[in-house]
């Protein structure tokens, strides 16, 4: 086992994976920016160390910087969280030339999953149904307006390197079309620098369903069941929940079976999610994989009872899965709702800026994931994520209700914070009844 590991994130994951390693016996190094300077949470590391200015490009996401802090913290593994380096898999080789581990998959089975043109591919290749679309990428317009009429507007432009909703345009004809490739391809060439672009069917009021998996080095790997994050705005997920709420028992082993057989064909390694939508009539297409830990893995923690992130540790240190298969049982019901500093009625502007007060939940089924504190100042710089309020419950009803309860408790002063929509969006008969996709909530006119 590692004895010190570097953390190379910021906020509430750095802080997660702290507490893990602590709980393990690790100790660890953080890394910070000049915005981040002094942030509670660097207090619970051994060591900390500035990797440059506030923007990311700059200090979080800088190979060079990170690669330092690690080689100066003399540590055996990095833990790269979601977002910043966690999917580059440049970075990871670097890790790799320079025997520090990158926990997570290895550079390989990240480059082949973490592009989403060819993690289709695969996905084929697996048996494992894709949404109808092009056979690869499209550089052409005329070939584009060929995959749209074969396969029936609506469809989704969708770059290859998106990710966080980003680079994905819909259109419903050939003159839509023609724009939303230009607008794809530029957003993602100005986010990821790579513009590669295909092409799904848009599929209509679909649910978002998602597997979570985990594979060791040794050939063993195993599913932790489903979340449904088919709350969202924008392609970009609000509340997250397991199980997920109308999908037929059949359908989810099936589901499961598929996410490990794609896994197994890919050679990937540690945690990942494997993301899939489903339509109306219950039939699941992929879309792609997340080859890191994602944000709403705590909700899989709580039915599964398995710690992910030390999981994750664990296993890129050489240790086999400490289970099989048939040890992974789901209990209860868990939901998340992600604390951000927005406000839900202005558009989801991002609301930065100094946190007066602050009370936060507790009681039985509780669990508030956040390195932010009454004083706490959030950035401007960063993603307006600043918290994670999780339930478990013995079932769906109960969860609802404590996780009003919970929202009630929670206080966050000073800023605006997505907690007021949440309140009114589990209220909601669509959500209490589980009829949500993921246009539910800009067709419920909350967030007007
Ligand atoms: P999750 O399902 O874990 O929420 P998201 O796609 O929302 O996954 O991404 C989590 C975090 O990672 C967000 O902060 C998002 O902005 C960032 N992110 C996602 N994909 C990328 C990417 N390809 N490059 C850089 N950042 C990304
Ligand atoms: P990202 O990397 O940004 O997370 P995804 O491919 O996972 O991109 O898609 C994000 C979200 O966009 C999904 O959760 C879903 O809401 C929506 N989406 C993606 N593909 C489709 C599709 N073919 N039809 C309808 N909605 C889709
Ligand atoms: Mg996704």
């Amino acid at each position: 086992m590692y004895k010190r590991i570097l953390v190379a994130n910021r906020g509430e994951i750095a802080l997660r994976i702290i507490r893990a390693c602590r709980e393990l016996g690790i100790e660890t190094v953080a890394i910070f920016s000049e915005a981040d300077r002094g942030a509670a949470y660097l207090e619970l590391a051994n060591e900390a160390f500035c990797v440059g200015p506030p923007k990311g490009a700059d200090s979080y996401r800088k190979i060079d910087r990170v690669i330092s802090a690690a080689e100066i913290g003399n540590v055996q593994a990095i833990h790269p969280g979601y977002g910043f380096l966690s999917e580059n898999a440049h970075f990871n080789e670097v890790c790799r030339s320079c025997n520090i581990d990158f926990i997570g998959p290895t550079p390989e089975a990240m480059a082949r999953l973490g592009d989403k043109n060819t993690a289709r591919k695969l996905a084929r290749e697996a048996k494992v149904p894709v949404v109808p679309g092009s056979a690869g990428l499209i550089s052409e317009e005329s070939e584009a307006m060929r995959v749209a009429h074969e396969i029936g507007f609506p469809v989704l432009v969708k770059a290859s390197a998106g990710g966080g909703g980003r680079g994905m345009r819909v259109a419903l004809n050939d003159l839509a079309l023609k724009a939303a490739l230009q607008q794809a391809a530029a957003e993602a060439e100005a986010a990821f620098g790579d513009g590669s672009i295909y092409l799904e069917k848009y599929i209509e009021h679909p649910r978002h369903v998602e597997v979570q998996v985990l594979a060791d080095l040794h050939g063993n790997a195993v599913h932790l069941w489903e979340r449904d994050c088919s709350t969202q705005r924008r392609h970009q997920k609000l509340i997250e929940e397991s199980p997920s709420p109308h999908l037929s028992q059949a359908t989810r082993v099936e589901m499961c079976e598929a996410a490990v057989r794609l896994i197994k064909t890919a050679g990937y390694t540690n945690a990942g999610t494997v993301e899939f939508i489903v339509d109306g009539s219950g039939n699941y297409y992929f879309i792609e994989v997340n080859a890191r830990i994602q944000v709403e893995h705590p909700v899989t923690e709580m039915i599964a009872g398995v710690d992910l992130i030390k999981a994750q540790i664990r296993v890129a240190s050489g240790e086999p899965l400490p289970f099989q298969q048939s040890d992974i049982v789901a209990r209860g019901a868990a939901i998340e709702c992600r604390i951000n500093a927005e406000d839900p009625k202005r558009n989801f502007q991002p609301s930065p800026g100094k946190i007066t007060r602050m009370m936060i939940p507790g009681g039985y089924g509780v669990r508030f994931d956040s390195h932010a504190h009454a004083g706490y100042t959030v950035s401007p710089h960063y993603d307006s994520m600043i918290g994670k309020l999780i339930v478990h419950q013995a079932t769906r009803g109960e969860a609802i209700d404590c996780m009003l309860r919970a929202l009630a408790e929670l206080r966050i002063e000073g800023i605006q914070t997505t907690i007021p929509l949440y309140r009114e969006i589990l209220q909601h008969a669509a959500f209490v009844e589980g009829r949500i996709d993921t246009t539910f909530v800009e067709r419920s006119g909350l967030t007007q």
